[in-house]
């Protein structure tokens, strides 16, 4: 079972610098072992004009039979022979990807220190896989390639050679060609676009698989035209994991078209404040009054949910009573763009552990979110459709339950006030709901009942006597920390 990746070059810029990338290097073979065989890295040819890396390896079947026994598939009792007779050893498939993002994790992420500048650049790649068992066929082959920037080749490979008339089998030989796409963009296409031809993965499809597709899919599955189709046979079509795929998906496809609206409303002047000096963006006062409130709660690890660029996480950092800082959200570049602001790769170690950046979607429980003194959903609800509130509702308070959760959401009262802003639309074009005064403090009673939160109200930004201010802001804390403050103060 192999596949190849070639590259070209010349002298200033020589074939073998893909050696940097792969962080194996040309002159010395690499075995690895798996824990259903053996992966090995060699480069069958190595100079300046050409460079191939191919990645081999060799399956025990036995090893792989007994790893997979009493899960997901296998367990009937005719499939007990296939077990040990079948094409897993010989065949490119899903072990292969496996093994690709052992062998090749750095590559994978983009990440050369030797050569940082490296990673980002586009290649002349070259990806050949002998047999590759493809369900759908060539054509499918192209249909989920071709979009990726690769110019495909996938021809049949026939049953038997000598006997033509038994036609083709279910594998094909596929030669992919690109000059457009880096080394780990093309690792990413392949890591999860081999299973999906293979569509038999042999072992246990876990929860964490969504993630691990949404990190490979980064940059280049939401919106994909055949997303559905990859994402559903990645999943084994698990279909409880694939319709959260897919909504993870979507969220990050919205959250990235849209998010650059959200400042440039906030920063507009509110029409009725007649002062001369320019008044302080609102996004900025939100930020004063979260801030305001988490001090009040006196905690010290706090969870910003729905984190966006990070804007709230940076200020919290500069604060150092805040000894861990978790910034959550559904969009991998919001998180990038985050993680540049806060420089976090040449932070130091210390201010490094007190701050994390996590990718999740709020609507699914998360254990890593247990555990904390207060969460923030800044400007974070009215983003989701009302239906999947309950959800998100159930994730944070029941869930995760930090002893303090501060809610903001817009006023849709104040909206009249803003003089850019036609009659009747809401500020930011994702915003699935904005909610009226009456409406957020119904949502809110109702949610610190059910899950034993006391709930206070305070207005942000210039408090209109007819509508109200711009921003509101629920604060909830347990029970227990009322009782707990009351009994300090007495
Ligand atoms: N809290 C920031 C950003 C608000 S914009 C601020 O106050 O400025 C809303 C953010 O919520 C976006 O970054 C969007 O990606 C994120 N988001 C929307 N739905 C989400 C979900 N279901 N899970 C996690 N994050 C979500």
């Amino acid at each position: 079972m192999f596949l190849t990746i070639s590259t070209t070059g010349d002298k200033a810029n020589p074939a073998t610098d893909m050696g940097f990338l792969l962080h194996k290097h040309p002159d010395s073979p690499f075995s690895a072992p798996l824990s259903y065989g053996t992966a090995h890295v060699l480069y069958p040819e190595a100079d300046a004009e050409r460079c191939t890396a191919a990645l081999l390896l060799e399956v025990d079947a036995v090893a792989l039979v007994r790893r997979g026994k009493g899960k997901g598939r296998g367990g009937a009792p005719d499939a007990a022979l296939a077990q040990y007779v079948n094409d897993r050893p010989y065949a490119a498939s899903s072990l292969l990807a496996v093994a690709l993002s052992s062998v090749f994790s750095s590559a994978m992420r983009g990440v050369c220190k030797a050569r940082p500048e490296l990673p980002g650049q586009p290649l002349p790649l070259r990806v050949e896989v002998p047999a590759l068992p493809a369900r759908g066929g060539p054509a499918l082959v192209g249909r989920l390639f071709e979009p990726l920037g690769w110019t495909v080749t996938a021809d049949p490979v026939a049953l038997d050679t000598e006997f033509p008339d038994w036609g083709d089998s279910r594998y094909v030989r596929l030669v992919l060609e690109s000059d457009t796409l880096t080394l780990a963009q093309a690792l990413r296409h392949l890591y999860v676009l081999l299973p999906v031809l293979d569509d038999a993965k042999h072992y246990w499809v876990s929860a964490d698989e969504v993630d691990k597709l949404l990190r490979a899919g980064e940059g280049w599955l939401p919106g994909h035209p055949e997303q559905q189709l990859i994402t559903s046979r990645y999943l084994t079509r698990r279909w409880s994991l694939t319709r959260q795929a897919l909504e993870r998906l979507e969220l990050v496809r919205l959250a990235e078209t849209d998010d650059s609206v959200v400042e440039e409303m906030d920063n507009a002047v509110a029409a009725d404040t007649g002062e001369e000096e320019k008044p302080t963006p609102l996004a900025v006062r939100r930020r004063e009054a979260i801030v305001a409130a988490l001090a009040a709660s006196g905690a010290t690890r706090v969870l910003d949910l729905g984190c966006g660029q990070g804007q709230l996480v940076q200020e919290l950092l500069r604060n150092p009573v805040y000894s861990e800082i978790v910034g959550v959200d559904v969009s991998m570049r919001a998180l990038a763009i985050a993680s540049r602001r806060l420089g976090l790769d040449r932070m130091g170690e210390r201010q490094a552990s007190r701050v994390r950046l996590l990718q999740g979607s709020l609507s699914y429980t998360d254990k890593r979110l247990r555990g904390y003194d207060a969460a923030v959903l800044s400007e974070v609800i009215e983003h989701l459709d009302l239906p999947r509130l309950p959800a998100l509702e159930y994730a944070v308070f029941g869930a995760a339950r930090p002893r303090t959760v501060v809610v903001t959401t817009p006023n849709v009262e104040y909206n009249v006030r803003w003089e850019s802003l036609p009659a009747g639309h809401a500020r930011h074009g994702d915003h699935r709901f904005e909610w009226t005064r009456e409406e957020f403090r119904a949502w809110a009673a109702k949610v610190a009942e059910r899950h034993g939160y006391d709930v206070g109200f305070v207005p942000v930004g210039p408090d209109d006597p007819e509508v109200g201010p711009p921003t509101q802001m629920a604060v909830f804390v347990t029970g227990e920390t009322k009782d707990r403050k009351e009994a300090k103060a007495a």
